[in-house]
C-alpha cells in the first residue's frame, strides 16, 4: 500500500515543518515539499495535524504470562497503538517470569502473529527474579532480549548486581534496575515528608531510592557495565546520575510521565489510582526531574504502565497495589506537561522517540526520515480527548485520568506502513 500524507506539520530534526510524507510498504520512501497532482496510492490530508514518529515506551507491564486478568499481550499492544506507541518494551515480572530464552522467544513470536505494536522484551536478570542466580543472558540476548531487569523488585544483592553488569556488558546490553532499598521503603505508600504526615499515610523516604542509585552507579563505573536506572523519582538520585555519567560505565536513566505531572500533595483524595511506586515526588524534586530531563541527565520518558483489575484497586489507599496505566495517556500527558510547564513539546517528544531509539539501538525507528519505518502518529492539538471507559483498549482502568478530558487528540496511527484500526 502507498500513502501520501500531506499538509501536516511533521516533526523532523526536532522541529515541526510543513512537509508531505510518502509511504510505500512498511517504510517512508520520501519526504517532499510539493503536493503532486498524480499520486498512485491513498492520500491522507493531515491539515492542522502534527505528525510525530510512533512513540517508544521502554517500560511497560503487559502481565503475560500469568496475570492475564490484569492485561495480556493483545490488550497491551492494542492499548499501545491506541496511545500512539508503536514500540513497547515489556517487563519480565510475569508468572513464570521471563527468565528463559523459550519464554522470550514465544512472547516475541506471539506478538509477530498479532501484528499490532512492535514488542521488545526485557528479560529477567536473575532466575525467577529471586536475586540469587543470574539468568543465561547470552541465550536470552540471542532470543531477542534487549536488556535485563528484575523490575518490580530491586536487585538487592550488590554482588549479584556487579556480576549482572559484567555479564550483560559482554552483550552491550543494560541492566535495568528498580532502585528501592526495601529496608527503608518498608510498608510506605507515598513519599515521606510534610504531606505524608499531613495525610497520615506511611511514608517512603527519598533515600530508599537514592542509596541504591548511588550503589548501581558506582558498580557500573567499577565494571564498565551499562546500568539503566528505572523510574527515577528523587532529586538525590538525579544528583548521583549527573555526577556518575561520563566515567567508565554507561549510565542512562528514565523518568515515568506520572512523576512529572503529579506530586505528593495530589494524594489529598486518597485515590488508590494515584498510588505508585516509586511514589509521587515532592514539588522540589519534580522540578529537579524536569531540569534533569531537559539537560540530558535523564535520557527518556516511560509510562511504567502497570495494569491492575478494578477489584484490586477498589480498596483503601494503603492496601491497594502500586501502579498506574499509562500507554493510552502518554502522548496526551506529554502535551499537557508542555503546556503546564511551558516546555517545548518537540523536546519532550524526543524523549519518547529518537532518544530511546538511539539508546537501545532500534534501527529505522524514532524519527521521520527516508528509509525509516512508517511508524507515525497524527495528532490534533486543537481537539481534545475524553478518557471514557470505552476509550481504553487496556483491560485495566487504574488511572487518575478516567473520565477526565485532556487537550489534544490522536486521530490516526500508522505502524510499519499500516493504518491502525483497533
Ligand atoms: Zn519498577
Amino acid at each position: 500500500m502507498r500513502y501520501l500524507i500531506e499538509n501536516g506539520e511533521v516533526l523532523i530534526e526536532g522541529k515541526f515543518q510543513r512537509k508531505n510524507i510518502v509511504v510505500d510498504g512498511e517504510k517512508i520512501t520520501d519526504i517532499i515539499e510539493n503536493n503532486p497532482h498524480d499520486f498512485n496510492g491513498k492520500r491522507i490530508d493531515a491539515k492542522g495535524q502534527l505528525i510525530i514518529p510512533g512513540l517508544i515506551d521502554m517500560h511497560a507491564h503487559l502481565r503475560e504470562p500469568g496475570y492475564e486478568y490484569k492485561e495480556d499481550l493483545e490488550s497491551g499492544l492494542k492499548a499501545a497503538l491506541n496511545g500512539g506507541i508503536t514500540t513497547v518494551a515489556c517487563m519480565p515480572n510475569t508468572r513464570p517470569s521471563l527468565d528463559s530464552p523459550a519464554a522470550v522467544h514465544s512472547l516475541k513470536e506471539k506478538a509477530k502473529v498479532l501484528s499490532l505494536a512492535r514488542l521488545e522484551v526485557i528479560a529477567a536478570a536473575t532466575k525467577g527474579r529471586e536475586g540469587r542466580e543470574l539468568t543465561e543472558m547470552g541465550t536470552l540476548a540471542q532470543a531477542g532480549a534487549i536488556g535485563f531487569s528484575d523490575d518490580g523488585d530491586p536487585i538487592w544483592d550488590p554482588h549479584i548486581m556487579r556480576r549482572a553488569l559484567e555479564y550483560a556488558s559482554s552483550f552491550h546490553l543494560p541492566v535495568i534496575d528498580h532502585c528501592e532499598e526495601r529496608a527503608l521503603s518498608r510498608d510506605g505508600s507515598m513519599r515521606e515528608g510534610y504531606y505524608s504526615n499531613y495525610y497520615g499515610i506511611y511514608g517512603i523516604p527519598d533515600a530508599a531510592e537514592s542509596v541504591m542509585v548511588a550503589r548501581d552507579i558506582d558498580l557500573a563505573n567499577l565494571t564498565a557495565g551499562w546500568v539503566h536506572i528505572a523510574h527515577v523519582s528523587t532529586g538525590k538520585s538525579v544528583n548521583h546520575i549527573r555526577h556518575g555519567k561520563g566515567k567508565r560505565g554507561k549510565i542512562s536513566a528514565e523518568v515515568c510521565i506520572h512523576h512529572l505531572l503529579f506530586t505528593d500533595k495530589d494524594l489529598e483524595d486518597y485515590d488508590p489510582a494515584k498510588k505508585l511506586n516509586p511514589p509521587f515526588p515532592t514539588k522540589e524534586d519534580q522540578e529537579m526531574l524536569l531540569e534533569a530531563l531537559m539537560d540530558g541527565t535523564i535520557d527518556i520518558i516511560v509510562t511504567d504502565h502497570a495494569p491492575h483489575a478494578n477489584w484490586e484497586k477498589e480498596v483503601e489507599f494503603q492496601r491497594a497495589p502500586f501502579g498506574i496505566i499509562g500507554l493510552e495517556t502518554l502522548l496526551l500527558q506529554l502535551f499537557k506537561l508542555s503546556r503546564k510547564k511551558t516546555l517545548a513539546f518537540e523536546k519532550l517528544l524526543e524523549k519518547v522517540t529518537s532518544a530511546p531509539a538511539k539508546l537501545f539501538n532500534f534501527a529505522g525507528r524514532g524519527r521521520i526520515e527516508r528509509h525509516y519505518y512508517a511508524d507515525l502518529v497524527l495528532f490534533d492539538p486543537m481537539d481534545d480527548t475524553t478518557l471514557t471507559n470505552s476509550y481504553f483498549r487496556s483491560k485495566a482502568r487504574n488511572t487518575p485520568y478516567l473520565g477526565k478530558t485532556l487537550q489534544g487528540k490522536i486521530t490516526q496511527v500508522m505502524c510499519g506502513g499500516k493504518l491502525v484500526q483497533i
